[in-house]
């Protein structure tokens, strides 16, 4: 058996039956045997009991970093650690991904769900991806179109069977950057430099989300629901104060926070499972959580949600099952 404890941040004591470090392609033998899983540091993931087959750990490590005219090309190994890479970056003087700061989990991941805060997505600044089609072997790249980075949204996530294990990540980085200083919490602020604003990001997330080092947690749980002008007329009647953020595609985005909160879920303890007190979209381990506690906490969550607002909460975070990844209507 082989512990997946380190590889996922709620802290819970489940295995694998097999696991691999993959610190290069060679590591791996194809046809791998099936069932398989693809892992960085399970900071987006819920097991919700232990997976029968083989979890494929990415560690692979390196960057080079170019200067071509007014860009850096920066190629960096999937496995390495993102919060450290951006360090790396700032110290050679290469901004842009500072508003990322503090997200755990590794390069390789962040492309996976295009993640973002504070007004950047990792999908900026990427050129191209290196992969490896799991099912035979090979490997390719992908450049930033047919990574098709949406709203924590990407080609990976659309398409789990492709089987795509991201190697490598290629950025490019403008060699005179902007700062990104338009979100709550940066704009009038005396943000100098990226480096001001990398230590007023960590500040803030580490005022309102649980460090995984000592409360398991994934973050988010769930996403943001995206909702027609319909709805948002039905729910201002009742909440006139509900906060709502314009999408694209003429929809509207509410907090899922907010309507936790609101449904009166925040801060709330089920058995060893809770939601954080500062920001009730973060369900928590509050120690020997079991899977199942958490699983049943966030069904709790969202039928409150729903009970309250008639909206479906939807997890952000991967679930996955005795056989692999499943999907929400799965565990209803
Ligand atoms: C406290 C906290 C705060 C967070 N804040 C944010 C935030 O602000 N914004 C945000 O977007 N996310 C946030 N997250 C979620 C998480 O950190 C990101 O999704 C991160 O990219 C996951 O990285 P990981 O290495 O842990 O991936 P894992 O959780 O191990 O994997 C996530 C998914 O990516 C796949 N995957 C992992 N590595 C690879 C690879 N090399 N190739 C192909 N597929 C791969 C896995 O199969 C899985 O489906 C937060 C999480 C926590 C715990």
């Amino acid at each position: 058996m082989f512990s997946l404890l380190p590889y996922n941040t709620f802290a819970l004591d489940v295995h694998a039956k097999h696991g691999i470090i993959i610190n290069a392609l060679s590591d791996l033998h194809f046809p791998l045997s099936e069932p398989y899983i693809i892992l960085g540091r399970g900071s987006d993931v819920l097991f919700t009991e232990d997976f029968s087959g083989t979890a494929l750990i990415c560690n692979i490590r390196g960057l080079e970093i170019k200067r071509v005219d007014d860009e850096y090309m920066v190629r960096v190994g999937g496995g390495e650690i993102l919060d450290e890479l951006i360090v790396q970056l700032l110290s050679r003087g290469i901004c842009g991904l500072e508003n990322l700061s503090a997200i755990p989990g590794t390069v390789g991941a962040a492309p996976i769900q295009n993640i973002g805060a504070y007004g950047v997505e990792i999908g900026d600044f990427i050129d191209s991806l290196e992969v490896c089609d799991l099912s035979c072997g090979k490997v390719f790249t992908m450049d930033k179109t047919s990574c098709q980075f949406g709203y924590r949204d990407s080609y990976f996530k659309r398409h789990p069977e492709a089987r795509l294990l991201v190697l490598y990540v290629n950025f490019r980085f403008k060699a005179q950057p902007e700062l990104k200083l338009s979100y709550q919490g940066l704009k009038d602020q005396d943000l100098n430099d990226a480096a001001a604003v990398r230590e007023q990001v960590r500040a803030l997330r580490a005022r309102k989300l649980p460090d995984p080092r000592f409360v398991g947690n994934a973050g988010s749980f769930f996403k943001n629901p995206v909702v027609d002008a319909k709805t948002v007329a039905r729910l201002r009647e009742d909440y006139p104060d509900i906060p709502v953020f314009t999408a694209s595609g003429g929809r509207f985005k509410l907090a899922a926070g907010w309507l936790i909160d609101k449904s009166g879920c925040r801060g709330i303890t089920h058995g060893h499972a809770g939601t954080w007190e500062h920001q009730a979209l973060v369900l928590v381990n509050r120690g020997q959580a079991k899977p199942h506690e958490i699983v049943s906490l966030a069904k709790y969550v969202s039928s409150q949600v729903a009970m309250r607002f008639g909206i479906a909460l939807v997890p952000e975070v991967r679930l996955y099952g005795r056989g692999g990844e499943i999907s929400w209507e799965m565990l209803q």
